[in-house]
């Protein structure tokens, strides 16, 4: 959230994009590139969120369980769905984002940031041994690298250090990171993902040479990388969601048809 927020809003207030057009291209990409991101996470908090309660009738109190869990608010708040807050359960509110339109500042705390968003990462992976969280950290971890490389060249004409020599932080592919490694040889890790077919194409000015660890190509791919289905989540009776019986919304659909 950190990273989708900090460049939505560098994307949205960039000063001079036409002179910058590498530059914009490159961080209005990465934004669309965040959102899959959070989509990704959502989809998967949902699923290992699942059957954590036991439905049950009314009168046996089926959230109850919800009261001694760490974040009872969030049963409060969602109907067991991804929460947009923090490990603790703050919400999240813009407090990551810097966005002064100068180039170079902006650029440099879109690399801290994702330096620290890849440190985060991998010690809530060191956290849990649920497969599933492992697999959707370890994607994020792989690509997320190739936010901090392209931020990093993108700085190198202003700096007399070459930044993507401080890289990778961490060092995912010295780490246990088991599940990373499918990432690595799919390439994931060299590869940005440009999301329009008329834009964005003078990142090819910044996304282009060898990795910082000198083992593969940087490569632009045209189109999202390939997905996988949605889970579509089952009703929730106990948590009203999504409030409607099957009869309404069989009714819905017909006055849709209709219209
Ligand atoms: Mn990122």
């Amino acid at each position: 959230m950190s990273t989708l927020m900090d460049c939505t809003d560098d994307s949205f207030n960039f000063w001079g994009r036409n002179k910058l057009r590498s530059y914009y291209d490159l961080i209005a990409n990465i934004l669309t590139e965040e959102l899959g991101y959070i989509e990704l996470v959502a989809a998967t908090v949902n699923l290992m969120l699942c059957e954590t309660i036991q439905p049950g009738a009314s009168e046996t109190a089926p959230l109850a369980a919800a009261v001694n869990l760490r974040n009872t608010h969030h049963f409060i708040a969602t109907a067991q769905t991804a929460f947009v807050g923090n490990s603790m359960g703050a919400f999240g509110h813009g407090d990551s984002v810097f966005s002064s339109s100068n180039l170079v500042p902006d650029r440099a705390h879109n690399s801290f940031l994702e330096c620290g968003a890849l440190l985060y990462k991998i010690r809530v992976y060191q956290m849990t041994t649920n497969p599933v969280a492992r697999e959707m950290i370890a994607c994020l971890l792989v690509h997320g690298g190739v936010h901090a490389t392209a931020y990093a060249k993108a700085l190198e004409p202003f700096m007399a250090v070459l930044m993507r020599k401080l890289l990778p932080i961490p060092n995912i592919e010295k780490s246990n990171v088991l599940e990373a490694r499918e990432y690595e040889n799919m390439g994931v890790g060299r590869h940005l993902y440009r999301f329009s077919p008329e834009d964005y194409k003078q990142i090819i000015c910044i996304w282009r040479g060898l990795l910082p660890s000198g083992d593969g190509e940087l490569e632009m791919v045209d189109g999202p990388p390939e997905g996988r289905p949605v889970p579509d989540l089952p009703e929730l009776l106990e948590e009203f969601a999504p409030g409607l019986v099957p009869e309404e919304i069989a009714e819905i659909v017909k006055k849709f048809a209709t219209s």
